[in-house]
């Protein structure tokens, strides 16, 4: 029979959940995530399994990266149903503390990330965001000490953040990036893809199918201008309040004139109604 798989919610669990691990020199993956897991998340847990002998999962809805007036309250929250999920992968280890826990009285200390975490992109749309990913994703790394931590291409920017951090803080924790998992149809999986209507969810795919034209006409040698251009119309006619779609280089997340600045990735965030999508694509 399978051991249940344990939750901590405290510090003191954590510790010593991790210190048995450590006691036995295992080391260790951490998968940060916010819940309401699918199939991306569970890509990662397995990424991590094959990385390291134990994988640590981290839930938790942070408010310190979203705004007031975004959907911290209404994000899904869904523990019960993501432990039997993880449980079921061979994971080790749910870390799904409190607000409290996390940012107890008195938290008074916020990462300024720059850099990427500066380029014009989702910063430009979410100006509180990466601060607040990059703080609490020191603290997990803080709380935790894994050996990796495995996130999503699917956010790329985030992505090149936290490597950024965990390099430049000294972290010791090597970040590995998975390519993003996608729906047959191509919607790269959100738990914000709870949100769409029926009717939004047949158009959502075109965000994908945009990058993908785009990254072909680049590929093919098409000057990038007109190509992001038209992929802004056709989008737009697709029913998209597009925040941004760009042509970047794919390490620095730098404006690119064209494909001789490259390797480019495309990255375009776009609202359908009231659910707001991001996606990316290497050219
Ligand atoms: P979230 O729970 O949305 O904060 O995401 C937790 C982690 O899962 C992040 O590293 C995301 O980039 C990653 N992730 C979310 N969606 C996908 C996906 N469709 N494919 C791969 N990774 C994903």
């Amino acid at each position: 029979m399978k051991a249940i798989l344990p939750v901590t919610r405290t510090l003191k669990a954590l510790d010593g959940a991790v210190a048995r691990f450590r006691a036995k020199r295992e080391t260790v993956a951490l998968v940060p995530t916010m819940g309401a897991l699918h199939a991306g998340h569970l890509a990662l847990v397995r990424l991590a399994r094959k990385k390291a002998d134990r994988v640590v999962v981290s839930i938790f809805v942070n408010p310190a990266q979203f705004a007031p007036h975004e959907d911290f309250a209404s994000y899904p929250r869904r523990l019960s149903a993501d432990v039997g999920v993880l449980g079921r992968e061979g994971v080790d280890l749910v870390w799904a503390p409190d607000t409290a826990v996390m940012y107890p009285q008195g938290f008074s200390t916020r990462i300024a990330p720059e850099g990427p975490a500066l380029a014009g992109l989702e910063d430009a749309f979410r100006p509180h965001f990466f601060g607040g990913v990059a703080t609490v994703v020191a603290k997990l790394f803080g709380q935790v000490r894994p050996d990796i931590a495995v996130f999503g291409q699917k956010d790329y920017q985030q992505l090149k953040v936290v490597t950024r951090l965990a390099a430049d803080l000294d972290l010791r924790v090597k970040v590995i990036g998975l390519p993003t998992v996608r729906e047959k149809d191509g919607l790269a999986l959100s738990s914000r893809n709870l949100y769409l209507s029926a009717e939004e969810r047949v158009r959502a795919p075109a965000l994908h199918r945009v990058l993908e034209t785009c990254a072909e006409r680049i590929a093919a040698g098409r000057p990038i201008k007109g190509v992001m251009a038209s992929g802004l119309t056709a989008l737009t006619r697709d029913g998209f309040a597009v925040d941004y779609l760009e042509a970047r280089h794919a390490e620095t997340l730098a404006p690119v004139k064209s494909a001789k600045d490259g390797p480019i990735r495309l990255l375009v965030a776009a609202r359908l109604g009231a659910t707001r999508l991001i996606d990316n694509l290497a050219v």
